[in-house]
């Protein structure tokens, strides 16, 4: 029966109280359940004691809440923390808890893998197994803030663990307008930072998105042929589309768009980059997010000097950007950007775990 498969974790409240409402149960009921799901890490239905018992039977024989399961938590020196999540078909994913950037922040996947093949990314390097449903980018932000017990308070959410947000555009909208339910988490558009190369179509129907979160752009090339070679799914966009896409993006007052530019050791870290990257940038409401590569073993790319990350930031800001210094965080356990890879793939080098933190 299709009411017995029906799962909560993937459904908007308005789905929600549709769903109960075949079943005969009063839909206010709905927005009881979703606050137990969101707010109080529920899974099952004999918790919700503003729920009459029969109530309660009666939805746990017709419906589940499918949850992410915590296999393993590993704590960095720096008080990140890496969430290896198994998903209910075996798959597993990392999610990742910042505590302090100020604010705290839950860094979310959208895909088991990832298909853009960026070359200095491991995750790149898994290619992709699948996409995560709506449910299961949601429920990784349901299973940090119960085990974090953060669910009553404020938190950011950026969508740059493993995998393309934009390469699992549908599944990625509905997470957040189900996060962003009041009866929810109530999450706000200004909490969440969506991070993609920049997949040219839909960035545009992201666009015309109501709910708006922050837009972070992988830039990380400055003429056509580097992105080209660094990002190859991007080789049938040009840069010149891509901040042209850019500029008519909406935003609101006092907003910018990231650009995020991971450096590599004389690779995209010239003087003649800084310069090329102060003229692609001009006059767009823009920041520049430098990061220094986080090296693994298998990426044939190394992290430049903290003299050349200090020249090349130095470069930026002269020329009147504002530029910020991405802080490596939870290299020790592998949660670093780029790092995140399910088990069975390429290991740290010991040199590695000396987490070297670089200030904003
Ligand atoms: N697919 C999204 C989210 C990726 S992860 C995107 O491409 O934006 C977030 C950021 O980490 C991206 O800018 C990505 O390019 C960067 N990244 C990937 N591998 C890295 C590495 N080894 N060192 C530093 N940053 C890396």
């Amino acid at each position: 029966m299709a009411a017995q498969t029906l799962d909560i974790a993937e459904l908007e409240p308005a789905e929600l109280e549709a769903a109960v409402a075949t079943l005969g149960v009063e839909r206010f009921h709905a927005r009881q359940m979703y606050r137990w799901v969101y707010r109080r890490g529920l899974e099952h239905f004999d918790g919700m004691t503003d729920l009459s018992l029969p109530v309660r039977e009666q939805l746990e024989a017709a419906l589940t809440i499918t949850t992410p399961e915590v296999t393993a938590r590993e704590q960095s020196s720096d008080g990140t923390q890496k969430f290896l999540l198994t998903l209910a078909d075996g798959r597993t994913i990392e999610s990742v808890f910042i505590p302090d950037t100020p604010a705290m922040t839950f860094c979310v996947s959208t895909q088991v893998g990832c298909a853009m093949r960026c070359g200095f990314c491991l995750t790149g390097q898994m290619g992709l197994v699948r996409n995560l449903s709506a449910g299961e980018i949601a429920g990784q932000v349901r299973v940090l803030a119960r085990e974090l017990a953060l669910q009553d308070r404020r938190f950011n959410i950026v969508l740059m663990g493993m995998g393309e947000p934009l390469h699992n555009y549908d599944a990625t909208m509905k997470a957040l307008r189900m996060l962003a339910a009041p009866e929810g988490l109530a999450l706000t558009p200004r909490r969440v930072t969506l991070s993609t190369i920049g997949i040219l179509p839909a960035l545009e129907r992201l666009a015309h998105e109501p709910w708006l979160p922050n837009l972070a752009i992988s830039l990380h090339a400055t003429t056509d042929r580097l992105r080209h070679e660094l990002i190859p799914t991007s080789r049938t966009q040009r840069l010149a589309d891509l901040v042209a896409a850019c500029r008519r993006f909406p935003m609101k007052h006092r907003d910018r768009i990231t650009f995020e530019y991971v450096l590599l050791d004389d690779v995209n870290d010239t003087e003649a980059d800084a310069t090329r990257l102060v003229k692609l940038l001009r006059g767009l409401r823009a920041k520049v997010n430098l990061i220094p590569l986080n090296e693994a073993p298998g990426i044939p790319f190394r992290r430049p000097s903290d003299r050349r990350v200090d020249r090349f930031a130095r470069s930026l800001a002269s020329a009147g950007l504002t530029v910020s210094v991405r802080k490596s965080r939870g290299r020790d356990i592998r949660a670093a950007c780029g790092q995140l890879i399910v088990e069975g793939g390429p290991r740290c080098s010991p040199g590695q775990r000396a987490a070297e933190i670089l200030s904003d």
